[in-house]
């Protein structure tokens, strides 16, 4: 249900979105690639359903993000994309509504909340330079360049940790924090 990916670069220029100029780094094919998530348990991958409920409205935001998380970096990047994220939304939201329009207040206050997500869930998908890093994208990249027996006992047991220590629902994350708030684990 997702728009094609030359109407969200269009509209992210038209709008002139914070961060648009990174999408000239890469190719429409390398574009599409990184929009279209590499792995299920990519962290964009359920933010894009959450995104496409809103008709589409935050797509092109989504997409710069997507980007972002595919270049990555430090924390600070981390946190510097998803504030870019909300404010590419809020930008999105008041062209499209006007101050009168009620709506524009209903997805003002969603872009805040879809923000909020990134930055409480997404660390594990953002692709990090200044640590070990495995993001999907390395995992990926890992289990292509190792054939051997070897590296694949080491990646399945890796899984097996991970999967004793989490929620055993990997696919739905944000019905994995309700979960945990009700454990009583999300609170600090
Ligand atoms: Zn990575």
């Amino acid at each position: 249900m997702s728009r094609p990916l030359t109407e969200l670069i269009t509209i992210a220029k038209q709008n002139n979105l914070s961060g648009v100029e990174l999408l000239d780094d890469f190719s429409y094919l390398e574009l599409a690639r990184i929009y279209n998530g590499i792995g299920p348990d990519r962290f964009p991958d359920w933010l894009r359903v959450i995104v496409t409920e809103a008709n589409g409205l935050f797509e092109p935001a989504a997409l710069i993000h997507d980007v972002e998380y595919y270049i990555g970096g430090t924390k600070e990047n981390f946190t510097a994309a998803n504030d870019r994220f909300r404010s590419n939304c809020y930008a999105l939201v008041k062209a499209a509504y006007s101050w009168y329009d009620p709506r524009r207040y209903k997805w003002l206050f969603r872009a805040w909340r879809y923000a909020g997500y990134c930055q409480e869930f997404g660390w594990s998908g953002f692709h990090k330079t200044a640590e070990p890093c495995e993001c999907t994208r390395c995992e990926k990249s890992d289990l292509d360049a190792g054939n051997s027996e070897t590296a694949e006992v080491t990646a399945s047991a890796d899984v097996a940790v991970e999967v004793s220590e989490d929620e055993p629902e990997t696919e739905q994350p944000v019905k994995k924090k309700k979960k945990s708030k009700k454990k009583g684990k999300g609170k600090k």
